[in-house]
């Protein structure tokens, strides 16, 4: 989906990305990302290849992970965000969705971008469907998606979803953190911490273009600064995001 080249400029490696089309007819990615050829991470397995990370509604995306997948882009690998439903203020939640996405460096498909709907209206085997397909198209190295500790059911029906999707084909698979636009009190106990303190400016710029669900609510952003700051403490770094590992290859 993603065509790019690489050079060497001054001790970096400038990666340009190619456009993709989408569902939607969105070309998402334009921009440069260059990589500074330090340390490598784990997610540096990544590089080069497929990574599929799902949400729920426009938004999820860039609360549970934002950070993990600016970290992904910037390292090279080729990172596209499914969006499976907006549910309300169609027009804005899209521009919305499509802003972040580039923010974060990512490529974005909205699964259903012409109507309003819910998760929940959809028939399992309709979403289980969608979610194949997208294995199929990307041939996924790494999927991303919802946790099952979730007070919202859109979430865990795409999460069971998501499940379901592994029986198609291997790739790593990993649940982030709640994604709620209000602090909440639920089971999630990540087992993996990704330093995101050099991405988490950009985690934040990318939640913020979601206004119409915070700052035209009256609703802060703060409480995702706060569980970034806990999970950083627990590895010893400023920022990190928590996932949950369902099944993840070590070579
Ligand atoms: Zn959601």
């Amino acid at each position: 989906m993603t065509m790019e080249t690489g050079t060497m400029k001054n001790g970096r490696l400038s990666l340009k990305r190619g456009c993709v089309d989408s569902i939607d007819g969105t070309s998402a990615r334009g921009a440069e990302a260059a990589v500074r050829p330090g340390r490598p991470h784990i997610l540096s397995k990544y590089v080069g290849q497929t990574v599929l990370a799902i949400g729920a509604h426009p938004d999820d995306l860039e609360l549970g992970i934002g950070g993990t997948l600016a970290k992904l882009t910037r390292a090279g690998a080729n990172v596209t965000m499914a969006v499976v439903s907006i549910p309300n203020h169609l027009r804005s939640r899209r521009e919305e969705a499509k802003k972040a996405a580039k923010i974060l460096g990512c490529d974005i498909r909205l699964l259903t971008p012409n109507k309003c709907s819910r998760v929940e209206d959809m028939k399992t085997h309709e979403l289980v469907g969608l979610m194949d397909e997208l294995v199929r198209e990307f041939k996924p190295a790494a999927m991303f998606t919802h946790c099952l500790a979730n007070l919202h059911l859109d979430h865990k029906l795409v999460y069971d979803a998501c499940m379901s999707s592994q029986r198609l084909r291997y790739f790593d698979l990993y649940c982030y953190s709640p994604t709620s636009c209000h602090s909440v009190n639920v089971a999630f106990h990540p087992q993996a911490f990704v330093d995101i303190s050099d991405t988490f400016q950009i985690k934040m710029d990318a939640i913020r273009t979601h206004s119409s669900q915070f700052a035209a609510r009256g609703l802060g952003t703060e409480h995702y600064k706060d569980a970034v700051t806990l999970y950083g403490r627990y590895i010893g770094v400023d920022y990190a995001e928590g996932l949950e590992i369902m099944r993840l290859r070590l070579t």
